[in-house]
């Protein structure tokens, strides 16, 4: 039985929506594996995977199968109830990482947020309240509410806002020697994305984050890394730290764990977590068992062998032929990035136009994403299909002869 619904169309956006997006023309309403179809019933390609958050595609059916079986049971009960889908994935995290407490919320910037008080909190309770100083990186993102945007390296976010969280610093990021100077016992935090997403790809180098781990144990400052966008398979392993080798206090995850359901997850140890007592934090929806359902199945999938190996091998795939891409039509310098996050450079000529290549790819119908104005990124699902690969990256080359032919 379904209800006759009013059309819309993309003008629409523009009468009553708060306008903080500028959306494409298109209109897509439905997806089915890398594949998605616009209001017109043309089929585009989908390398964007709704910002890295798509793990699995569209409509997979295990998302589809455990997000249907939750939605005839039971959706909601607050954290005045626990309930089953989140005490299991509370479990799975648990089991597959350095962590032993799991915090559940509804996105990633929430995840931060919790975070960013809970390392506040510990140096509080532990030191007192001089030790409450945050370090973060220049150009880093950490989501858009007032403490995740003061930390939060990029100012165009935090500006004009009025007053911003104080006792927040930011150093360059990959500079070792910058955080170094920076860090004091006054320090209760450092915060790194261990690829920087937003701000254009950019992994961090092995070591940088072997010493940041060094100068917070010396200082008895918590290392904390934002894997919103890295995490859950996005590397090739399931969390970023576990390619580096070096392993955080606090992590917080969203984007892909819910493969497009929101639900965002902080993770840390047993003498850390101890610290949050009962009322000192917490979000109605958090641990909202239809979010919990899809999450579970979603680590179901993704952490397994077959698909953490295939996110490894699709890079290379990626990579090898984005090279060709750039090299041929003088689009970009440097393919870089991690797993299924890559990030294309753009060439001098071309910097400052990752929107024109993002509108190119459109009419071509694929779907790809900027990581600010000067690199193309791609965030495809983790499944997707070899021949999807390839015929998005035909449409991808046809878009980049176009562009450059002018
Ligand atoms: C997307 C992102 C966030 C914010 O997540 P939201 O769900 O939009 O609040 C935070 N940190 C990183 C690294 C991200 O990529």
């Amino acid at each position: 039985m379904s209800v006759e619904q009013a059309p819309v169309q993309r003008a629409d956006f523009d009468q009553v929506m708060v306008p903080n997006y500028a959306p494409a023309a298109f209109i897509p309403v439905r997806g089915a594996g890398s594949r998605v179809w616009d209001q017109a019933g043309r089929e585009l390609i989908d390398f964007a995977g709704g910002i890295a958050v798509n793990v699995l595609g569209h409509a997979h059916p295990a998302l589809v199968g455990a997000l249907t079986e939750q939605a005839n049971k039971l959706w909601h009960v607050s954290n005045v109830f626990t309930n089953e889908p989140a005490l299991r994935l509370a479990h799975k995290l648990v089991d597959a990482t350095f962590a032993d407490r799991a915090f559940f919320c509804n996105s990633g910037a929430e995840a931060n947020e919790a975070a960013f008080k809970l390392a506040r909190r510990v140096a509080h309770d532990r030191f007192g309240p001089e030790k409450h100083e945050i370090i973060a990186t220049v150009n880093s993102f950490h989501g858009r509410t007032l403490f995740t945007v003061s930390v939060g390296g990029q100012p165009k976010y935090s500006d004009g806002f009025g007053p911003k969280i104080t006792g927040i610093s930011h150093v360059p990021y990959n500079d070792l020697e910058a955080l170094k100077a920076q860090i004091s016992d006054k320090t209760c935090a450092v915060v790194i994305e261990p690829i920087q997403g937003e701000s254009g790809v950019v992994p961090a180098d092995v070591a940088y984050l072997q010493g940041a781990r060094e100068l917070c144990d010396k200082h008895n400052a918590l290392l904390i890394f934002d894997e919103v966008q890295t995490g859950v398979g996005r590397t090739g392993e399931l969390f970023a730290y576990m390619h580096y080798g070096v392993t955080p206090d606090i992590l917080s995850s969203a984007k892909s764990l819910g493969g497009g359901f929101p639900i965002g997850a902080m993770l840390t140890t047993e003498a850390l977590a101890k610290h949050l007592t009962v009322g000192t934090h917490g979000t109605t929806y958090g641990g909202n068992p239809l979010a919990c359902a899809v999450a579970n199945a979603v680590l179901d999938v993704v952490n397994t062998p077959e698909v953490l190996a295939g996110v490894k091998a699709k890079h290379q795939k990626f990579k090898a032929r984005l090279e060709q891409i750039g090299e041929k039509y003088g689009l970009f310098t440097q393919v870089r990035g991690v797993g299924l996050l890559i990030g294309c450079v753009l060439s001098e000529a071309w910097k400052g136009k990752a929107k024109d290549v993002f509108n190119a790819a459109e009419k071509e119908g694929l779907m790809v994403l900027q990581a600010g104005p000067d690199v193309v990124r791609f965030a495809p699902s983790l499944v997707v299909e070899d021949a999807d690969i390839d015929e998005g990256l035909d449409r991808f080359e046809r878009a980049a002869a176009k562009l450059t032919q002018g």
